[in-house]
């Protein structure tokens, strides 16, 4: 009796708790205003001066707390999305299941969400605490609070006074260097089991290790990934191997038994012996690129990923007697046919896929009649970069990335002396009749040309 009497003024106590947050200020945890981007404290500015509240959130908040610079802005406040649309002339509502608004300041995109309740006071909440429009479950910066992830991306700083508001302990958890999931972790993943992902994806790219409690349920509840659509899994895998951390989140994955059969494209990763170690020397280059802020494209990660299967079938079909050119479109078409659909990749990224493997033969042609054209490619620079890749990882001379490189940069004397050092054999290409008359550099006039040409229309 006193038990159940304690357990439940015990209950009361968590919860009230949880109802009241930290209030954090800026000796505790150091981010003074003019870190954060102008806009965004802009931002939280009009809406509180609009009567509303308004609060910087999520990753930005955690990763200035962790010292990373914050990949963009997002910005939770009271207002409703059409309270924030009529504050702010350059904005525009988007979303379809949850409205938000995304407000333009110079060259920034603030991302304005409405304080949202968790799935659970859906049903039961909604005329209490918040007004159902659409699909939209408004809710108490509490009820936001708590249906975010991590406690570490529950996290509210306000521009104004420079404090943070702190539901779940989040900044402390920081501190600790843990990622704590809010709640019961196999509930929140059973909830939207992409949390699984993430805990990995933000625990490797923060130097954060995962809550044991949040980590054990991993394991046995993969599966469930089997279950997301694949193009929100998709979406998920390029934040992954686009963060900067790549690598170490697929050996996470690995570790945490995220990739067996759930996600088709950690299967191509982790699962090539040929090409294991081309892959894993794209990735680390990828993570390279990210961190200094240099472009990175999914077609070229993708080109690279997929490229010893196609390697494997372009073998296989000059071994019966394919001439080598249409091979190797066949070749890509058959891999692209298998792991397009499965992957969930979209068009766009295959062109791009394409017009890289296409050109890669063409750099076995140091001659004057192709060499020329070849670099005048708009796709030349992803395609050498391709080349490079393949010549670190030992699958062709390094002598011939060398070679491309150096002919490019080089003016007209040293490209021919360049041509004339080149070795020859199948460098040269296919036999050809002597001289034609005309010279005809301008128009794809061999057969690669126009298979290349196609793929680019
Ligand atoms: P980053 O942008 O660095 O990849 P992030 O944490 O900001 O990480 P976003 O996808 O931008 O990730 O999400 C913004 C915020 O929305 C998160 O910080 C978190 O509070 C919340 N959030 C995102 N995805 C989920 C989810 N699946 N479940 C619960 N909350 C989520
Ligand atoms: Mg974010």
């Amino acid at each position: 009796m006193i038990r159940k009497l304690l357990r439940k003024v015990f209950r009361r106590t968590a919860a009230a708790a949880h109802n009241e947050p930290a209030t954090i200020p800026l000796e505790q945890h150091g981010i003074r205003r003019a870190q954060i981007s102008p806009a965004a404290a802009k931002v939280c500015d009009v809406l509180q001066e609009g009567g509303h509240k308004a609060f910087v959130v999520g990753g930005a908040v955690r990763d200035l707390l962790i010292g990373h610079p914050p990949k963009d802005y997002d910005v939770a406040t009271s207002a409703t999305p059409e309270q924030v649309r009529a504050l702010f002339r350059r904005s525009r509502i988007i979303g379809r299941r949850f409205k938000i608004v995304h407000v333009m300041s110079g060259r920034e995109t603030i991302e304005v969400s409405t304080f949202r309740a968790s799935h659970d006071a859906e049903a039961a909440e909604t005329d209490e605490h918040g007004r159902v429009l659409h699909d939209n479950v408004f809710g108490s910066q509490a009820e936001d609070a708590t249906r975010r992830d991590f406690t570490a991306n529950a996290l509210y700083y306000d521009p104004a006074n420079e404090t943070i508001v702190d539901y779940h302990h989040g900044v402390a958890d920081i501190r600790q260097k843990t990622l704590r999931m809010i709640g019961d972790p196999r509930a929140r993943y059973r909830e939207d089991p992409v949390r699984m992902l993430r805990a990995v994806r933000l625990g490797a790219k923060l130097g954060l290790a995962i809550d044991p409690a949040a980590r054990t349920p991993i394991r046995e509840m993969a599966e469930l990934l089997e279950n997301v659509p694949a193009a929100r899994l998709f979406d998920e895998m390029l934040k992954l191997l686009f963060s900067g951390y790549a690598v170490q989140c697929l050996r996470q994955l690995r570790e945490e038994g995220l990739h067996h059969g759930l996600l088709p494209l950690l299967d191509v990763i982790l699962e090539q012996p040929m090409g294991e170690r081309f892959v894993w020397l794209s990735l680390a280059n990828t993570d390279e690129r990210v961190r200094a802020d240099k472009p990175v494209s999914p077609g070229f990660l993708f080109a690279t990923l997929l490229w010893h299967q196609v390697l494997a079938g372009w073998e296989k079909r000059k071994q019966a007697g394919e001439p080598s050119q249409p091979a190797l479109f066949e070749a890509m078409d058959d891999v692209l046919d298998s792991q397009a659909r499965k992957l969930a990749i979209t068009r766009r990224i295959v062109g791009d896929i394409k017009e890289i493997w296409a050109l890669q033969p063409r750099f076995d042609r140091r001659s004057s009649r192709f060499a020329p054209r070849l670099i005048e490619q708009p796709r030349f620079r992803a395609a050498w970069d391709f080349l490079r890749l393949r010549a670190e990882s030992g699958e062709v001379p390094m002598e011939l990335a060398q070679w491309w490189d150096d002919y490019a940069h080089a003016g007209h004397d040293e490209r021919e002396r360049l041509l004339a050092a080149a070795p020859r054999g199948e460098a040269t290409g296919p036999k050809r009749r002597k001289r034609r008359r005309k010279p005809q550099a301008a128009q794809p006039d061999s057969a690669d040309d126009q298979s290349l040409a196609r793929l680019q229309d």
